[in-house]
């Protein structure tokens, strides 16, 4: 069942956040390729506006990653409609987040019916990821943790999604993946990096696919507060 979101007053409100300037987003992502409706429409219903801060909100619909403090970004809207997009394609009901940050990308994966784990090695950022999920009525799980060790206690996920990047795939990630589940996850380094799509199949092998050009923030090791 799709949760119900539980909207705040203003994020219901006119000027730059209004239904109508998300709107625009929601077009420019279908001219840029996304085509799965239920992703295009979990992106319309969010107030991504609240995923920042009150400066940037103004700027919160355009298509672009924006800081959210500690030198990290919240994910351009292309690029979390299309790892979600690529997430959905194999009917996952169980799903890993690496990367809380803002905590946008969980919540469009909670607001699509999934449920949803997500890992932040920044306390303060999970701290404020927690709240806004909370005000929204989303039900989220979260934990402060390096991701990097995934989440062994919940899984097999059938998917897991990376928000970091790193110069390879996390094999313990991997191993946390379902049969017939699959990763999506930036791989490379500060240059370039690519959006790798990983399945797992029933014979245990994986088969490897590169999807697009792609800019991330890297993976750390450890946690901070
Ligand atoms: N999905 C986020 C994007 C945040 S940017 C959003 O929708 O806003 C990437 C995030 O990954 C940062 O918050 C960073 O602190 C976090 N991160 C980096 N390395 C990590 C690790 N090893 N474990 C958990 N989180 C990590």
């Amino acid at each position: 069942m799709t949760p119900r979101l539980r909207l705040q007053p203003e994020a219901v409100g006119m000027g730059m956040t209004s239904q109508r300037v998300r709107d625009r987003l929601v077009e420019r992502l279908r001219e840029a390729g996304i085509a799965d409706e239920r992703v295009l429409n979990a992106i319309r219903t969010l107030p991504r506006h609240l995923f920042v801060d009150e400066a940037l909100a103004t700027r919160a619909y355009e298509d672009t990653a924006l800081p959210i403090g500690h030198s990290q970004t919240i994910s351009q809207p292309w690029v979390v409609a299309r790892m979600t997009e690529v997430l959905l394609e194999n009917s996952p009901k169980k799903v890993l987040e690496i990367g809380t940050g803002s905590g946008y990308q969980a919540a469009v994966l909670a607001i699509l019916g999934l449920e949803v784990y997500t890992v932040e090695r920044i306390g303060d950022l999970l701290r404020q990821a927690r709240k806004r999920l909370r005000q929204l009525g989303l039900n989220v799980r979260s934990k402060h943790d390096d991701g990097r060790i995934g989440w062994a206690e919940h899984g097999p996920y059938d998917g897991i999604i990376v928000t970091a990047a790193a110069p390879a795939l996390v094999p313990v990630l991997v191993e946390q993946l379902a049969v017939g589940g699959q990763l999506v996850a930036p791989v490379g380094g500060s240059g370039s990096q690519s959006l790798v799509r990983l399945v797992k199949r029933e014979d245990g092998s994986v088969e490897e696919t590169t999807l697009a050009p792609v800019v991330f923030v890297p993976l750390l090791s450890g946690t901070l507060d």
